[in-house]
């Protein structure tokens, strides 16, 4: 049977999928498309978490896609008001019915011979056995996220198995989990650490958040005075546009100033939260860390909450090593035991590069961690294929509008000049650095190995810069020079078998090294 087949396959119906799905019919109208979505809903990371009070961590100003205005008056959102605008979208804008939910994509092969992928999916059922499905495709584009979604990351914390309290991941949060009145001690500093301190809170009975080293915390109003203004005085776009303006040049000058002063900055941070905390608490030992702001994403806490929730009492931070697990709690290095009721490990993702999914090149398996990042959307060697991987220093979704648009003006581009295959050659540029630099959070360290590489200069350097991205990504020309366009070297009207020319340019020479 000849398999479905369309013009791009995107992997995952995220943030991104969505976004790369209204691009395409904006953009490439003529271009069929389809989505395949492991899950049975839209939404990705906004549907799978579901701890007490997930919410942004940057502003939904720049986090909501360029062409949807964002309307609600938090600027921080909940995650339920972002699962509904990503799911109102896709309904709004028809994309919906292009998702085929609980498809899981396992395997994509690409042939240089057809200029196509060949992805093999399972159709996942509750009722009857995982089913195969294969479709082909002549475009690639994964939005598939950046963590592995069956699990999150688990250290083997010494005695964990003695705990007779319950204990729980944030990203397996239990529907039935009752804490009111209960001691509850988080395992970690990260951003969801912060954001279950107040949201538990406000109904246990104490919360302890036990960490090995601070993080840098900034609180900012939940609500984004301006922007809400300037939304009862102008057309919902205007308004927002301004207001996104707005913030992308505060996070800008933000992040810049923190590269070039860092000292400067951190005095500043430690400054607002000892106003915040008072002059008795310690914060040297509780929010001071060792590195310069930036180097770690900086947790975000709406109209200080965290700090208020310290204040009153209701939750405290510990600064320690954890010995071991006791049948009550955990007993730290420092001899300190915290009894628990409830344990809850926010000890962060497992990354994953492309949805997990085995990629190979004419036969050959793509290893992406031995492949150069092409303006961070591409790889060498790997043709007819973008991803979406979107800022850590702003919010995601900046990256993602514009390497959706990229794409789009790729595919038009090759339609203009009549062809089928593009492949990003790196012509005797090497690796000189991880895909993302100067950022050391445990997660990310622990799986760059396997992701691609930056070159030492553009347009294999991945920027976290969007001004630069927007330049690169959306003005500068399609044809650089490093992209590779070319048929494939037979036509239809010529068996693949009676073919006795050379290796022809269609083909990359060799993928143990990917381009
Ligand atoms: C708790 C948390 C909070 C965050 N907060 C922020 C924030 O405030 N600001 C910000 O900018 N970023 C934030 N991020 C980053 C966040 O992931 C992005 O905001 C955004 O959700 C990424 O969208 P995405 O569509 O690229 O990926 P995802 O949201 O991860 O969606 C990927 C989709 O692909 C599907 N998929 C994956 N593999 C396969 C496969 N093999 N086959 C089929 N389908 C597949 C998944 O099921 C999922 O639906 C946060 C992340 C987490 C985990």
């Amino acid at each position: 049977m000849v398999p479905e087949h369309f013009d791009v396959l995107i992997m995952g119906a995220g943030l991104s999928g969505i976004d790369a799905a209204y691009h395409l019919q904006k953009f490439c109208p003529n271009k069929s498309y389809i989505i395949l979505e492991q899950r049975e809903r839209i939404g990705g990371t906004w549907d799978l978490f579901r701890y007490p009070g997930i919410r942004s961590d940057s502003d939904m100003l720049t986090m909501g896609y360029s062409f949807r205005p964002w309307t609600h008056p938090k600027a921080i959102s909940p995650g339920d008001d972002i699962r509904d605008y990503i799911a109102g979208t896709a309904h709004d804008e028809g994309i919906d019915r292009n998702i085929r939910f609980q498809h899981e994509i396992k395997r994509a092969s690409w042939s240089s011979q057809e200029a196509q992928w060949t992805v093999e999916a399972v159709r996942k059922s509750q009722h009857a056995p995982d089913e195969p499905v294969t479709l082909t495709c002549n475009f690639l584009f994964s939005c598939a996220g950046y963590y592995r979604y069956s699990a999150g990351y688990s250290p083997e914390f010494p005695n964990a198995g003695r705990f007779k309290g319950r204990m729980v991941h944030p990203q397996a949060w239990p529907e039935d989990l009752d804490y009111a009145g209960k001691r509850v001690v988080i395992i970690g500093s990260g951003a969801t650490a912060v954001t279950l301190v107040p949201a538990m809170a406000k109904t246990a009975g104490h919360v302890t958040m036990v960490q090995r080293s601070p993080t840098y915390i900034i609180s900012a109003s939940e609500q984004d005075k301006i922007a809400n203004w300037l939304r009862r005085v102008l057309p919902a776009m205007w308004a927002y546009r301004l207001g996104r303006w707005k913030n992308v040049g505060f996070m800008t000058y933000l992040y810049q100033l923190s590269q070039h002063f860092p000292n400067f900055v951190k005095k500043g941070l430690l400054k607002k939260v000892r106003e915040q905390l008072g002059p008795d608490y310690d914060v040297e030992t509780h929010f001071t860390p060792s590195y310069r702001p930036w180097e770690q994403r900086m947790c975000l806490v709406p109209d200080a909450d965290m700090f208020q929730a310290i204040k009153a009492d209701r939750a405290s931070v510990v600064t320690d090593h954890i010995e071991t697990f006791t049948e009550k709690g955990i007993l730290l290095k420092s001899g300190k035991e915290l009894e628990a009721d409830v344990i809850v490990t926010a000890t962060g993702l497992v990354m994953q590069a492309f949805g997990g999914v085995e990629l190979a090149v004419d036969g050959l398996p793509v290893d992406p961690g031995k492949t150069l990042a092409y303006k961070g959307v591409m790889m060498s060697g790997v043709p007819n294929f973008a991803s979406v991987f979107g800022y850590i220093n702003a919010s995601w979704t900046l990256k993602a509008d514009l390497i959706c648009n990229y794409v789009c003006r790729l595919l038009n581009f090759m339609d203009r000049k009549g062809v089928r295959q593009v492949t990003p050659k790196d012509r005797g540029e090497s690796a000189a650095a991880s895909f993302v630099e100067h950022f050391t959070p445990g997660y990310i360290q622990r799986a760059l190995a396997g992701w691609p590489k930056q070159g030492s200069k553009s347009p294999w350097r991945v920027y976290q810069n969007y001004a630069r991205d927007t330049i690169s990504l959306k003005w500068k020309s399609v044809a650089d020079g490093a992209l590779d366009f070319s048929n494939p070297p037979q036509t239809s009207a010529t068996p693949a078998f009676a073919r006795t020319s050379p290796r022809s340019e269609a083909e990359p020479a060799s993928l143990s090294r990917m381009g």
